[in-house]
């Protein structure tokens, strides 16, 4: 398992030393770990003068699996488009062609009053959100700015999904879903738009060689508001880029803490990218503040995902419910007047329950 390590910006050093710490303890009982350790983001930049130097882009090729901790801060904001932070993380995903994004929204029955929602609505919530990474109207083109021919400025974007491109997000939806409960739900905007016309037919098409399956299809602001009112309804859902994006964070909050949540980006072979939802969280970066669970749980999707490590995914899983349970809260999940611990604290808890 040749691992490497980008812990960026921000809180990122801090999360990902407590995620080493359990890639450590494996390591020790002889899982064949080799670690390498590089730089992305304005870390990156600051060393390197680009946010993906060429020796990161490397060190990535030759990794199986990268733990990523996040990006960005406001040190970097005046930076040229280019060189800023996050085109460190778009460029490593188109470099790596991580096609696939995977972010599961769970919540821990011990935080189900942390939640936006009733308890009754999210306790026991287990959903997988699979976003399409690298087409659509983020890529598509041509795009811009213009003057249109009343003399007006204009901007444009092209929404753009060529089939080859939703036949291999499909294929990860329907394998995921094999892996689960057997139901994919499909999300597109087939009423209005040509892009969710192709999208569907041809997530049908490939649906039939998954019989087992039981495909839906919903209109992304459909979605949108089943995922508030009832989001035990969906167990897998697959959907393009703009939508997933949405609708990703949209269900991150039902599951109470953006600390809490993993996140997964897959090439073809299942190489992977893995890295907490949440940003670099610069107000409580160097306070010993950040909760590491979701990094933590990063660890667990590459175990399972690059590494058909069942056994060592449901350790950490297993862990981190035994943490909850003993009542150890950082800052971001702890509940008025609950006791609250440090990330090393977090961190030690962890380790030991592994
Ligand atoms: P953020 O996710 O960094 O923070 C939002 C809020 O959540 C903050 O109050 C923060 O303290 C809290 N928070 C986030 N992670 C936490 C954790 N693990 N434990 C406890 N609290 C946590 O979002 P933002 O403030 O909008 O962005 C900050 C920077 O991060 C920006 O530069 C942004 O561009 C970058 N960013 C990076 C990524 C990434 O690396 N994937 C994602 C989003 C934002």
């Amino acid at each position: 398992m040749k691992i490497l390590i980008l812990p960026g910006d921000g809180i990122g050093p801090e999360i990902v030393g407590q995620a080493v710490r359990v890639l450590e303890k494996f390591k020790a009982e002889g899982v064949p770990i080799e670690l390498s350790h590089g730089l992305l983001g304005g870390a990156a930049h600051d060393a390197h003068g680009h946010p993906y130097p060429e020796v990161t882009q490397q060190q990535a090729r030759a990794a199986d699996a990268i733990l990523l901790g996040c990006v960005g801060g406001p040190q970097y904001d005046t930076l040229p488009r280019a060189v800023r932070p996050e085109q460190g993380l778009l460029g490593i995903r188109k470099d790596l062609k991580l096609f696939a994004n995977l972010r599961p929204a769970m919540l821990y029955p011990e935080l189900a009053a942390s939640s936006s929602l009733k308890p009754e609505v999210v306790a026991g919530l287990d959903i997988m959100i699979i976003r399409e990474l690298t087409g659509d109207i983020y890529f598509g083109q041509p795009r811009g700015r213009r003057t249109n021919a009343a003399g007006e400025d204009e901007g444009f974007d092209t929404m753009h999904y060529a089939k080859s491109e939703v036949e291999r997000i499909a294929h990860v939806g329907f394998r995921t879903a094999m892996k689960r409960n057997k139901k994919l739900c499909s999300v597109d905007k087939a009423n209005v738009l040509d892009t969710s016309i192709l999208w569907r037919e041809v997530v049908t098409e490939i649906g039939k060689q998954y019989p087992e399956v039981q495909l839906s299809h919903m209109y992304v602001d459909n979605a949108a508001m089943q995922l508030v009112r009832a989001p035990k309804q969906f167990d897998v859902i697959v959907t393009g880029n703009i939508f997933g994006d949405i609708l990703s964070d949209e269900a991150s909050m039902l599951a109470g803490s953006i600390g809490m949540l993993p996140s997964a980006s897959l090439d073809a072979s299942n190489k992977g990218l893995y890295e907490p939802i949440h940003g670099s969280a610069p107000d409580i970066a160097g306070q010993n503040k950040a909760n590491p669970i979701a990094t933590v749980l990063s660890l667990a999707m590459m175990m399972r995902y690059s590494f058909s490590r069942e056994d060592l995914a449901q350790r950490i899983e297993t862990g981190v419910r035994k943490v909850l349970a003993s009542g150890a809260r950082t800052g971001d999940i702890a509940l008025p007047g609950e006791a609250v611990i440090g990330t090393k604290a977090m961190g030690d808890a962890l380790v030991a329950a592994v």
